[in-house]
């Protein structure tokens, strides 16, 4: 189940860069859906308003459960809120999708240069962001795209390291997955599959 998911996803992004959307948001889908909801897959993404996960798989309401924060950062609540899709709601594929042109990532890259500290709460998000862009700096090339290429292993690693997602992971219910969205090309590609 965890891989018809993937494909869905996958699917549905090729849909929304051919321009082929199929995605239902009708009434009487919207009705349905007031019952219960059973999403098929959990998006961990990026607060950017470039990267919304149901236009970027050309999914409708009910379909994808959702959790955003800036860089994908995790924290407790997030953490909770994965859980719950998995343990109450029995989500098969958690995917967690970082992007190109991350502002974040930025931010981060150019607080940790100055030395400085970012305001306020920022700051939290930047150093929760350092680990990737310390593992950025040693892979070299492009620190940018390498911090955000980095974010994305590091959090399904954390992810990984959960007990109750290892678990669900364990017994096959539940595939963790990390994904890059391209901003100019509409795709999405496959990091950590
Ligand atoms: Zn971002």
């Amino acid at each position: 189940m965890p891989n018809a998911a993937l494909r869905r996803l996958l699917q549905g992004n090729a849909r929304f860069v051919a321009e082929n959307s199929e995605s239902d948001e009708t009434t009487q889908r919207r009705i349905a859906a007031a019952r219960a909801q059973t999403p098929f897959a959990t998006i961990f993404g990026c607060v950017d308003s470039r990267v919304s996960p149901e236009l970027i798989f050309d999914q409708g309401i009910g379909d994808l459960f959702v959790i955003r924060t800036a860089g994908q950062v995790l924290d407790r609540a997030v953490l909770g809120s994965l859980e719950f899709g998995v343990a109450e709601l029995n989500i098969p594929l958690l995917m967690v999708l970082g992007h190109t042109g991350c502002g974040a990532m930025k931010a981060a890259i150019q607080a940790l240069d100055q030395h400085g500290e970012a305001p306020a709460e920022i700051e939290y998000l930047v150093e929760a962001l350092a680990p990737a862009v310390e593992q950025a700096r040693r892979l070299g090339g492009d620190l940018w795209s390498q911090t955000v290429r980095a974010q994305i292993g590091l959090a399904v690693d954390q992810l990984h390291r959960t007990p109750l997602l290892a678990n669900a992971v364990a017994t096959g219910s539940l595939k963790i997955v990390g994904a890059c969205y391209d901003l100019e090309t509409g795709q999405v590609q496959m990091i950590v599959p």
